[in-house]
Order: structure tokens, then C-alpha cells, then sequence
């Protein structure tokens, strides 16, 4: 889940196969995003926008490795505290959409919903086989397999919620996740968030000690 996935300084040196590694990642991330984006406005899911919020938080980290090896500490800071202001209010927009839909809302399409999440869990394994396959000697594999291992629980409780759905035609298995997702996702947001003006304000004390 969202909390798994911080952002970790990038390593010094990337193979090409590690690289690429990377941008299947990536693209897997953010296809699945945008599947559970639309699939969840489509089917009226909840938690499959909750769902998505991990995968646009694991895209950005992504693209952080691909892109910010050679950027300043400050630069790679305010990619990540952008990442914590995007994920915050996705977070806090899931949250409002469960307080409208318990008024409002109907159960979900079950079946499209627990496919989805199938799917979901299908690209998180992939992209962790592949990082596992590339990995450089310097990778931080650990945090690797602690980030899929819980994208991979919030998967199965996607496809628990859909059956849950399924069983009860109701709407409350889907908002029950998605606000428990939600929730760790808004932590997440926030703690990445104070994590990233905290190295914003290290670099700036870096360069005025530089300039003196
Ligand atoms: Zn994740």
C-alpha cells in the first residue's frame, strides 16, 4: 500500500538492464492507474480509486529513479513534496467520494471490480519479477519486496471487497477498503510530505554554507 513505497535517494549508478527494468515498471504503474481511474468512475468502485492512489505514488517513484539521478537533493525534494501534495488530495477526494456514496452511491459492478484488481495484483508481481531480474548489485531489492508484498495485500483486498460485493450486493465491502486505504494512503502523503520540506530546507543550509 501507499505507505510501502517512499521515495529512496537514487543509487549512483544504473545498468541499462536496471533502467529498463525501470520503465516497465513504470508503464505498468501507470496503466493500472489509469485502469482503476476510469474503471472505478466507470463501475462506481471506491476502493479502486483508493487503489489507484498507490499506483500514481509508485509511477512518480519511478519516474524519480529514471529521471532524478542527476538532479540537486533540493530538485529531487520538490518532486517528492509535489508527490506527497498529489497523493494528499487524491487521498482526501476518496475520502469525500465515500462520504457521498453512502448516501448516494451503489453497490459496484463485482465481477469488472475483482478483475480489475487481478489485474492490479498481476502488475505489481511483474514489475517486481522484472526489478528482481535487472537488479543491480547497489539496488535496494528489500525495499523492492516489502513495497510489493503490501501493494500485493491491498490487491487481494480489492478482490475481497469485489466478492464481499458480490456476495452481499452491497455497497458497504467497497467502502470499508477504500476508506482503510485511503486513510494509509493520506498518512503516507503526509509523512512524504514532511519528509521532503525537511530535505528541502537540508540542501538550502548545504548551499548557503557552500556560498559563504
Ligand atoms: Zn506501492
Amino acid at each position: 500500500m501507499a505507505h510501502c513505497c517512499q521515495h529512496h535517494p537514487p543509487e549512483k549508478h544504473q545498468s541499462a538492464k536496471f533502467k529498463t527494468a525501470l520503465w516497465i515498471a513504470l508503464l505498468l504503474n501507470l496503466g493500472m492507474f489509469l485502469i482503476e481511474v476510469f474503471g472505478g468512475a466507470h463501475i462506481g468502485s471506491t476502493s479502486l480509486w483508493a487503489d489507484a492512489l498507490d499506483f500514481l505514488g509508485d509511477s512518480v517513484n519511478y519516474i524519480i529513479s529514471i529521471f532524478a539521478l542527476g538532479m540537486s537533493l533540493y530538485w529531487r525534494a520538490t518532486v517528492a513534496l509535489l508527490k506527497g501534495l498529489t497523493m494528499g488530495i487524491f487521498a482526501l477526494i476518496v475520502l469525500l467520494k465515500v462520504l457521498w456514496s453512502i448516501f448516494y452511491g451503489m453497490a459496484p459492478e463485482a465481477m469488472t471490480m475483482g478483475a480489475i484488481g487481478f489485474m492490479g495484483l498481476m502488475a505489481n508481481l511483474i514489475s517486481a519479477l522484472v526489478l528482481f531480474a535487472f537488479r543491480d548489485g547497489d539496488a535496494n531489492m528489500k525495499s523492492v519486496w516489502l513495497c510489493s508484498r503490501n501493494d500485493a495485500i491491498g490487491n487481494c483486498a480489492i478482490m475481497l471487497a469485489a466478492l464481499g460485493v458480490f456476495g452481499t450486493q452491497s455497497i458497504w465491502p467497497d467502502l470499508v477498503v477504500a476508506s482503510i486505504m485511503a486513510f494509509l494512503g493520506l498518512t503516507a502523503a503526509w509523512s512524504v510530505t514532511q519528509q521532503s520540506l525537511q530535505e528541502r530546507r537540508d540542501s538550502q543550509v548545504i548551499q548557503s554554507r557552500r556560498a559563504d
